[in-house]
């Protein structure tokens, strides 16, 4: 009926291990200009080995090399607006220059332009997905900066159900 036992003493408390190195292993801070130019070439923001699509415009869910989240970004339309906004302010200055000056044949205007809109285009796209990926990264948005709090909020939290134990264990011998 006396509850003298019932709170852990410090030999009961588990002994919280070392921090591990995190993968990305920053101090914090994330350089903006390495990890846009690491998604330009398409590859990893945090390591710049690994890529980050598995296909031409599908982003993998981590990194092979570094095991970083990709799966945070949130970069939706963004590649297809920057694309369109710079194609867009290539082909039509550069089309309205080539047909006043050489005035070519329709039919060659069109060819050129539309291989030359939809080349560019494809090129453009993956590379621009890849950096607007990348600016996320570097800014830690959409979650890409808590997998350090989810983590040591594990970490914090483990000790709980050892503790709750140890207080059930205390509580049955207690009634008995
Ligand atoms: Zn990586």
């Amino acid at each position: 009926m006396q509850h003298n036992n019932i709170y852990p003493t410090l030999e009961d408390l588990p002994i919280t291990e070392p921090s591990q190195p995190h993968s990305e292993a920053s101090n914090g801070e994330r350089d903006l200009k390495t990890a846009l130019w690491r998604g330009w070439r398409r590859k990893c923001p945090c390591c710049g080995t690994g890529s980050v699509f598995q296909s031409f415009l599908k982003v993998r869910k981590s990194c092979q090399v570094c095991q970083q989240d990709l799966h945070h970004h949130r970069a939706d339309d963004g590649p297809a607006y920057l694309t369109i906004l710079i194609v867009g302010h290539i082909i039509a200055p550069l089309f309205l220059h080539v047909f006043i000056t050489w005035r070519l044949e329709p039919l060659t205007l069109f060819t050129v332009f539309s291989i030359g809109a939809v080349a560019l285009s494809l090129y453009l796209l993956p590379r621009l997905k890849g950096a607007i990926i990348a600016f996320q990264w570097a800014r830690k948005m959409h979650g890409f900066g808590a997998e350090e709090d989810n983590w040591s909020e594990s970490r914090n939290s483990a000790p709980l159900p050892q503790m709750l134990d140890n207080e059930h264990e205390t509580s049955i011998t207690q009634t008995d």
